[in-house]
């Protein structure tokens, strides 16, 4: 409205968690697309708290504003609801691209769009940091190592992928958009961060999202069976979301601007995983029951981080265990959350 500048603010009694003071000369304007989903939040947290000007970017696919509503009127703080897929024009210093869907489920639901928001929406983010000058991370995934013959994955690995596959929209987009970052990087001189995510969990992730640490506890929880797909023997390597959110800061603000892979190399076969869940919930009668396999399902799937420790020193400090336990006692408060019809 015309008049909004003399429009007086509406009286509120909303409280913020308390945030770092910076100047002009340190504080960031950061955009982070996908940052109402489950890491895109975490993310928003960690750099509201720094101190930083924070922009998140949703299209609300997956995401939900509950994950950012504790920010929502904070002065340092904007939710644009936006489609990547679309050209979006902001004035910032710094770009996470995290939007797309993550969960095997969720990117199989509409491939075509996952595709286009893997490429379309990598271009358009890369237009607009070459417009602004900006730097750009893509949360890219070792989903481009594909089924891997090499074990455990360094960043040197070109990867094994079914283009035609049921995973392809996704690990093919993903590719893609590596190569877009360089071809960027190399003709118009963007400034490129890659973080190849290895799998991650812990609060905030969707009651639906469908990933295996959910899909777990979620069950132990309820006393349902526990479904492992296929016989149990592939492996994953599991991340606390706070150690992904550190290693991805650290990636943007060094200078490094070829793929670092950020997970935690500890692996268990997914039968394993399925007895750690129900043993970390105490008096679950689930059983563990096998299902079909998934196609295409990689067999194996741990991540080398030499990489990260020598270029930006990181690697990751939360034991699996502390994690999955924060995570259970999240799980445990939404599905309390759920049964009192959505309410606090
Ligand atoms: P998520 O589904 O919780 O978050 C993705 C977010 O992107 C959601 O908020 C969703 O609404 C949004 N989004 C999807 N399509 C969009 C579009 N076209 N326009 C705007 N927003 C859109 O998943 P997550 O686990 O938080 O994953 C975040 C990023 O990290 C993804 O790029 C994913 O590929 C990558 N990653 C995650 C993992 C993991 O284990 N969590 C592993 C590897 C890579
Ligand atoms: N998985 C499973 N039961 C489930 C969900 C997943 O056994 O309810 C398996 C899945 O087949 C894969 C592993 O757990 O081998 C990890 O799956 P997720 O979807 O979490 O992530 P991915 O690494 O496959 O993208």
């Amino acid at each position: 409205a015309i008049n909004d500048d003399i429009v007086a603010p509406l009286p509120t009694t909303k409280s913020f968690p308390s945030v770092r003071y910076r100047n002009e000369e340190t504080r960031k304007r950061i955009l982070i697309t996908g940052g109402a989903g489950f890491v895109g939040s975490h993310l928003v947290d960690k750099l509201m708290l720094d101190g930083h000007e924070v922009i998140a970017l949703d299209n609300y696919f997956t995401g939900r504003k509950k994950n950012i509503e504790h920010w929502i009127g904070h002065p340092n703080f904007e939710m644009v609801h936006h489609d990547v897929v679309n050209p979006y024009f902001v004035e910032v210093d710094q770009i996470y691209h995290l939007a797309s869907p993550a969960s095997p489920p969720h990117y199989m639901y509409n491939p075509v769009k996952t595709i286009k928001t893997n490429t379309l929406g990598t271009i358009n983010m890369l237009g607009l940091a070459k417009r602004v000058k900006a730097t750009v991370l893509l949360a890219s995934t070792s989903e481009v190592y594909g089924d891997p013959e090499v074990h455990p994955q360094p960043e040197t690995y070109w990867g094994h992928v079914n283009t035609i596959g049921p995973r392809a929209c996704y690990d093919e987009g993903k590719r893609v958009a590596e190569s877009l970052m360089v071809a960027y990087n190399k003709q118009e001189n963007v400034q490129i961060r890659i973080a190849r995510i290895f799998n991650t969990f812990g609060p905030r992730m969707h009651m639906n999202d469908g990933r295996v640490v959910s899909n777990f506890i979620i069950q132990a929880l309820q006393d349902k069976p526990i479904t492992i797909y296929g016989n149990g023997t592939q492996t994953r390597s599991f991340q606390y979301v706070t150690d992904l959110v550190d290693g991805l800061i650290a990636l943007m603000n060094s200078n490094y601007s070829l793929p670092v892979n950020i997970g935690n190399p500890e692996e268990h076969t997914i039968g394993q995983f399925a007895t750690i869940i129900r043993d970390l919930i105490p008096g679950s009668t689930s059983e563990i029951i096998n299902q079909e396999s998934q196609q295409d399902d990689p067999q194996q799937r741990r991540p080398d981080i030499r990489r990260a420790a020598e270029q930006i020193q990181w690697r990751p400090q939360i034991l699996m265990k502390d994690g999955l336990l924060k995570t259970i006692e999240y799980f445990r408060a939404e599905i309390d959350r759920n049964k009192r019809g959505g309410k606090p």
